[in-house]
């Protein structure tokens, strides 16, 4: 597969076309961002770790017939993937209160939620990504309603899998963020990355945070927690 033209640049991925019209490549960078981009750092490796732990994930969810562009794991940063669309939505499934709900609503951390919460967001960085609802979506013509039906439905599955997956494992699955993307057919797969960087991760013993949220708040070395739950998932 040949890497050609540079598509888009984001702040973890560079998207590149391919000699195949219907595959793209996905570069993973070694760049970690959090706050609306203002706190950045270069972390060496942690592209080659996400694109791992990625692909892996991704390659779960394929097995078990969760729609997804994933189609294979290419090189240490690169995974090929089917072209689609993204759907400016960030979907984000919560089954335990961590992070902005616990600012937003007063909600004390660590509360399950049962059942788990599924929110919408703008995926706009000038507008700092607000909470949205169907309606807004509707109104904004950003997705159909039968799409929005599908995709909270997907990521209540993706949810089931993963929380059983990470718990055989040891770890806790807090929380994820979820990008979709529409297909020349117009139907709706899981798109972008699902890596530490988009999901929250506590060893179930030890309550050790294995995500981002150790860069976002200085909790200890990021590649560590990152190696940590790789090396989890492959023992
Ligand atoms: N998340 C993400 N990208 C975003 C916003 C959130 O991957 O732009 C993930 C985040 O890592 C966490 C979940 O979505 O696993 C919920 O994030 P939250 O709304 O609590 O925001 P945060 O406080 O992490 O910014």
């Amino acid at each position: 597969m040949k890497k050609s033209q540079k598509l888009y640049e984001g702040k973890a991925k560079i998207l590149y076309k391919t000699d195949d019209p219907d595959k793209f490549i996905a570069y993973f960078k070694d760049s970690a961002t959090a706050f609306d981009a203002i706190k950045k750092a270069t972390i060496k490796g942690k592209g080659a770790l996400n694109n791992t732990l990625s692909s892996i994930i991704f390659q779960l969810l394929n097995q078990n017939k969760i729609p997804t562009h994933f189609i294979k794991k290419l090189s240490d940063r690169e995974m090929l993937v089917h072209k689609v669309e993204i759907i400016p939505v960030e979907v984000v499934v919560r089954n335990i209160a961590a992070g902005s709900i616990v600012k937003r609503l007063g909600i004390p951390e660590k509360i399950p939620f049962k059942p788990p919460l599924v929110e919408f967001y703008l995926k706009n960085d000038q507008l700092h990504d607000p909470i949205i609802c169907k309606e807004h979506i509707l109104a904004m013509k950003l997705a159909k309603e039968d799409e929005i039906e599908k995709m909270k439905h997907l990521a209540l599955e993706v949810n089931n899998i993963l929380s059983k997956f990470f718990k055989d494992h040891g770890i806790l699955l807090v929380d994820f963020k979820l990008e979709f993307g529409k297909r020349p057919d117009g139907s709706i797969v899981v798109a972008d990355e699902i890596s530490p960087d988009t999901c929250r991760l506590w060893d179930i013993k030890t309550g050790e945070k294995l995500d981002k949220d150790r860069f976002r708040f200085d909790l200890g070395d990021l590649l560590e927690g990152y190696k940590k739950v790789l090396e989890k998932i492959t023992d």
